[in-house]
């Protein structure tokens, strides 16, 4: 089995490090919050003293960090350390260039590197249910797919450097802004003075089914599972949601894309996050448009 160092042991990290341990191999765990570090011992990591520590001797060494620029000051700090031809896998969302970026960094040292963001939260991180999406060359990508699997139930190789992460933006910017879309539409609904069951009936088997109306639905009744009924309470929160839509958004402006549905639904995501409802489920954006509305939408 592998040696492998995992660095960020937080909502995510902890549950994959332990997932890890399970599947037979040894793990080296660092997280500067104490508390991190005393949950992820429980579960039978190994907690060393730095990231510098944790690295030495290890085959494999995973991040799952809230930002590219702890990422790559992390990798400042751990490159020279690890030894030769370590398998760095990065499993934080970060932007596609801070990705690309850590990969030359990781290159340039003798490293190999895979981007692997994820999806399925902390749900999919306990039940070892993730979706990883990768990116990478194909040697790297083979390397890191068996240590993926001890995590995860799909791993899809997207391409190379950054691939990973630009899959993982362009999915959530779709998310967004359907979910948008689907929550205009039912207070539009409601105006009109039809039910929100009647158009649910319709459009989750018409042409605008989409999974944030057919499985998120952002009105309460008529998908009892969705966060909706319980008070918003997610699901996928609107901090993450304002995180992903915000790295979207660099990489519009950067490449120059015309995406202007991406950048006012990172603008309006934001908005909500820094209005008191960053741990609301990010179907709460149907009451800010309800607000919005006031008046006139009778
Ligand atoms: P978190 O804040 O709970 O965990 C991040 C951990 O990294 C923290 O414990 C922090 O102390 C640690 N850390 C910071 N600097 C470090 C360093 N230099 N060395 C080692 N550890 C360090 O965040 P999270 O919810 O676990 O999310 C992690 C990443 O996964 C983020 O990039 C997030 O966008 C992404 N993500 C989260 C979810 C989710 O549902 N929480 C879902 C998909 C993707």
């Amino acid at each position: 089995m592998t040696t492998i160092a995992f660095l960020g042991l937080g909502h995510m990290g902890g549950p994959m490090a332990a997932n890890l341990v399970k599947a037979g191999h040894t793990v080296r765990g660092f997280d500067p919050v104490p508390a991190a570090c005393e949950h992820a011992a429980s579960e039978g990591v190994a907690i060393q003293v730095s990231a510098r520590e944790a690295v030495t001797g290890a085959d494999v060494i995973i991040t799952m960090l809230p930002n590219g620029k702890l990422l790559l000051d992390l990798y400042t700090e751990i490159l020279s350390g690890a030894p030769a031809s370590t398998l760095l896998i990065d499993c934080s969302t970060v932007d596609v260039a801070d990705a690309r970026e850590a990969e030359s960094r990781a290159a340039s040292s003798g490293h190999r590197m895979v981007d692997a963001p994820v999806s399925g939260g902390v749900v999919g991180a306990t039940a070892a249910t993730l979706t990883f999406m990768v990116g990478g060359d194909d040697a790297n990508f083979a390397a890191a797919e068996p240590i993926l699997a001890a995590m995860g139930k799909k791993i899809v190789h997207c391409g190379g450097p950054g691939s990973g992460q630009a899959a993982k933006i362009c999915n959530n910017m779709i998310l967004g802004i359907s979910m948008i879309a689907v929550s205009e539409a039912f207070v539009l609904a409601e105006a009109l003075g039809l039910s929100s069951q009647a158009l649910y009936d319709v459009a989750s088997t018409a042409s605008g089914s989409c999974w944030a109306l057919n499985t998120n639905c952002p009105v309460p009744g008529p998908v009892p599972t969705s966060p909706a009924n319980r008070d918003y309470e997610p699901g996928f929160a609107v901090a993450l949601m304002a995180k992903d839509l915000g790295l979207a958004a660099n990489a519009l402006r950067e490449h120059g894309v015309a995406g202007e549905l991406g950048l006012r639904a990172a603008e309006r995501y934001a908005n909500l996050r820094d209005t008191g409802h960053a741990g609301k489920d990010f179907s709460d954006v149907i009451n800010e448009i309800r607000t919005q509305s006031g008046e006139g939408a009778n």
